[in-house]
């Protein structure tokens, strides 16, 4: 499968940003400016897990998913403060972030409770965005093709080549997010093609072309088309400029206009 065959999937990481009116507000914007694309572009939004389901009704029938920040991995029982798979999907959400890199190097989550989160979204049949990502101070030592490997083979460890199919990987280098630092579409381009070898070697050449790995690192309307348009750079992951519904559409037409 080539970068035309694969859909593109842009998402907006709203992070812990925005009040309830304001949240609602950005998502009718996002539906307005984006609804039509959603034809050939999965776009989501993940706002805070208060707001899910006022986000969810401003956002219904516009093709504009709902996606979770976070969520446990465990089904139900005494876990205070967490949030199940099941309990996302009864507020309407289809997508859960795994592994953001302010999820690992913030609130320590590591690898493998990356992985169980992943495996529970996808088991659960919501699609999971496992986030992958070498800090400054990795890629200054050399090891961001080994940082990533590693994340994503525990990323995705148990997980069936059927559920890998509800999988989306972000490639999110730390030192790019919310820096106004970017990657160049070269070095991720580099990195994408890496990560992709690594799911081919895990399930083979088949599953790995057709999973689609999206860059994220303050992508921005100025940069979006650039990026999207390597070869194994299938979308983006954004945090800063899906604030914005405008910016937010530009990079989703960007999506759409590579995809043609
Ligand atoms: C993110 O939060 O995943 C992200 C990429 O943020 P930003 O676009 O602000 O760098």
């Amino acid at each position: 499968m080539t970068s035309e065959q694969r859909r593109p999937f842009v998402g907006g990481n709203w992070k812990m940003n925005g009040d309830r009116a304001q949240g609602t507000e950005l998502a009718r914007a996002v539906a307005s400016e984006v609804g039509q694309l959603t034809d050939a572009v999965d776009v989501a939004v993940f706002p805070a897990f208060p707001y899910l389901s006022g986000v969810g009704g401003a956002l219904a029938d516009s093709g504009v998913m709902l996606g979770s920040q976070d969520v446990y991995h465990q089904p139900d029982g005494a876990f205070t403060g967490e949030v199940s798979v099941a309990m996302l999907a009864d507020c309407g959400a289809r997508a859960v972030l795994a592994g953001h890199s302010e999820r690992r190097h913030v609130i320590g989550e590591d690898d493998r409770t990356v992985n169980k989160k992943a495996a529970a979204t996808v088991a659960g049949g919501m699609i999971s965005v496992l986030c992958v990502g070498e800090s400054l101070g990795q890629r200054e030592a050399g090891e961001t093709d080994r940082v990533n490997e590693r994340q994503t083979r525990l990323g995705l460890g148990g997980i069936s080549p059927e559920d890998l199919q509800r999988v989306v990987i972000a490639y999110e280098p730390v030192w790019a997010i919310g820096t106004g630092k970017t990657a160049t579409p070269e070095d991720a381009q580099d990195a994408h093609a890496k990560i992709r070898a690594v799911v081919a070697d895990l399930y083979g050449e088949g599953p790995a072309s057709a999973i689609r790995i999206i860059y994220g690192g303050s992508m921005k309307p100025a940069n979006a088309e650039a990026l999207m348009a390597m070869p194994d750079i299938d979308g983006g992951l954004i945090g800063g400029a899906s604030l914005e519904a405008a910016d937010f559409g530009t990079i989703v037409r960007a999506g759409a206009a590579v995809a043609r």
